[in-house]
């Protein structure tokens, strides 16, 4: 148990430690207030393996070793940022359903602005503004390129040192409950196989406890389609999608209504014959073409396609189609997990687990951060590393496992009673602000500020309205004047 004064003392030692890592611009001051701290010793510090460093693990990282844990990350590409590593190469299977295929990992395209405005999108204390000393190259736009967030994350890691933790080029193939046990009770510990520089390396060690961040665009979804199997066209998902220049003169149909059918049927549509976006949530009568477009047009889903290469929506249209690109999202994938049951995917529901995070049969022991969708990404991913970081230490209680059951089972009887499947367990939209304030008060810090809210519900307005144009004209100047006054205290 802690006592009161090693209490403050670590809890004194935890500020320190923030206060130095978020002094970015007085690197003296820092210096001063690392020789001033001990090194950190809280009641228990556990050897943690974080899996992945995208945006979830590199925060994961920085959040456990504020606390005092060891920690050591699995990446399998050669750099930080996960799925913001843009590349031209695609996968040689387009629909990306052959498990034995060479995986890609990252599903961003050429074009691809965030859909966030950065000031929102960014972690809390670490905003996302363009910081003064960085190259010219940096696109200072408000939603801006997939580099600019690459680049983002490469200063995160720069500004806490997070590589030093990082094995790069290591991927991790299997993580299974390791039969060792240090004695104390309810404790276990994970066996770790990994492969290091294309499997000239391999190791097998033992960690304390496991934080998952492997993402989660990397396994498509297909939509279903009566008829596919002799259709004659080219079938893709848009995770093998990159520049519009080969759907040059094509006639294209596009599922899906999510933000990257949006934006690559508009990308396409420069270069294509015709563009067709068919959706499962339109009324079955949807026949739209887009204004500002002459070849690009809404449809209701797909009824079923031809031999003869036709295709037949529920409005009763048909076209000859030379490509249908599946734009249906992704599946939770977690192919190094061994859980004995504990942990599985049904329906795209990751389960059981507590508040979207710790399995209670294994908690705290193996933890998930980023399973969440509809959501700000980086500020969730922030507030889940600060409580799994916690609860590792001892610092924040979990409830019994029996009670994080009885939590789980009762908001699986709410979904149920309300009619929502079980793959939209973990969509959030609004109440990712009341889930986060949730985290925010187990951590004892403050939940979501008030205009980081009302920026992602603007913008999601927005975005409906005017897909074109809503990354280059806005009117909510006055909620990003009030981020800025936030930022000023970790910007100067
Ligand atoms: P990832 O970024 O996917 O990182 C996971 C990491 O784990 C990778 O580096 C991978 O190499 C590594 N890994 C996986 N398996 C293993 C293994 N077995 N061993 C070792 N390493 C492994 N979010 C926004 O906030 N704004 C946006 O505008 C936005 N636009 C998006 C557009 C697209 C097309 C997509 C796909 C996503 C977008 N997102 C956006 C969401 C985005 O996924 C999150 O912002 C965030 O980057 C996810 O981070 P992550 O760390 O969970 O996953």
């Amino acid at each position: 148990m802690l006592y009161r004064k090693e209490y403050l003392w670590f809890m004194m030692i935890l500020w320190a430690r923030s206060l130095s890592e978020g002094l970015k611009y007085s690197p003296s001051l820092r210096n001063l207030v690392n020789t001033m701290t001990p090194s950190l010793s809280p009641i228990r510090s556990h050897h943690v393996a974080v899996i992945g460093a995208g945006a979830a693990g590199l925060v994961a990282a920085r959040e456990l070793r504020r606390e005092g844990h060891s920690v050591v990350v699995f990446e399998r590409q050669n750099q930080v940022g996960g799925t913001w590593i843009y590349t031209d190469h695609v996968e040689p299977d387009p629909l990306s359903v052959d498990p034995t295929r060479p995986v890609v990992h990252s599903s961003v395209y050429g074009s691809l602005r965030t859909n966030l405005p950065r000031e929102c999108m960014g972690y809390r204390d670490f905003p996302f503004v363009i910081r003064s000393g960085v190259s010219e190259s940096r696109d200072p736009r408000r939603f801006p390129s997939h580099s600019e967030v690459l680049a983002y994350l490469q200063d995160f890691a720069k500004e806490f040192r997070i590589e030093e933790m990082i094995r790069f080029e290591t991927a991790v193939e299997r993580v299974a409950p390791a039969e060792e046990s240090d004695g104390e009770a309810g404790k276990m510990k994970w066996r770790i196989e990994s492969t290091e520089k294309e499997e000239k390396l391999r190791r097998d060690e033992i960690y304390d406890a496991v934080v998952v961040c492997n993402g989660h665009y990397i396994e498509p979804r297909l939509a279903e389609i009566p008829g596919i199997s002799s259709w004659p066209g080219k079938e893709m998902h848009s995770h093998n999608y990159r520049i519009p220049e080969p759907f040059k003169d094509q006639v294209v149909v596009l599922i899906g209504n999510s933000a990257s059918a949006v934006d690559i049927s508009r990308d396409i549509a420069g270069f294509a014959k015709e563009v067709h976006v068919a959706c499962r949530s339109n009324a079955a009568d949807t026949f739209i073409k887009q204004s500002s477009y002459s070849n690009l047009w809404m449809h209701s889903m797909i009824e079923r396609v031809h031999e003869d290469g036709s295709v037949v929506f529920q409005n009763g249209k048909t076209i000859l189609v030379d490509v249908i690109m599946h734009c249906t999202g992704y599946k939770y994938h977690f192919p190094f997990l061994e859980t004995n049951g504990s942990v599985t995917v049904e329906d795209n529901r990751v389960g059981p687990l507590y508040k979207d995070v710790f399995p209670p049969a294994l908690a705290p022991w193996l933890s998930f951060i980023g399973i969440p969708w509809k959501v700000v990404p980086f500020p969730l991913f922030e507030l889940q590393s600060k409580w799994i970081a916690g609860v590792l230490s001892g610092r924040i209680t979990l409830p019994a496992k029996e009670d994080m059951m009885k939590d789980i089972e009762s908001f699986y009887s709410t979904l149920e009673a309300q009619g929502i499947p079980k793959r939209y367990t973990h969509q959030m939209g609004v109440a990712q602000f009341e889930y986060n304030d949730w985290l925010a008060s187990q951590c004892g810090c403050s939940g979501t500020e008030e205009w980081r809210k009302e920026m992602y519900l603007t913008t999601g307005v927005r975005k409906r309205e005017y897909p074109e144009t809503y990354r280059d004209k806005w009117e909510d100047h006055h909620l990003v004047s009030q981020a800025y006054q936030d930022f000023s205290l970790y910007t100067h």
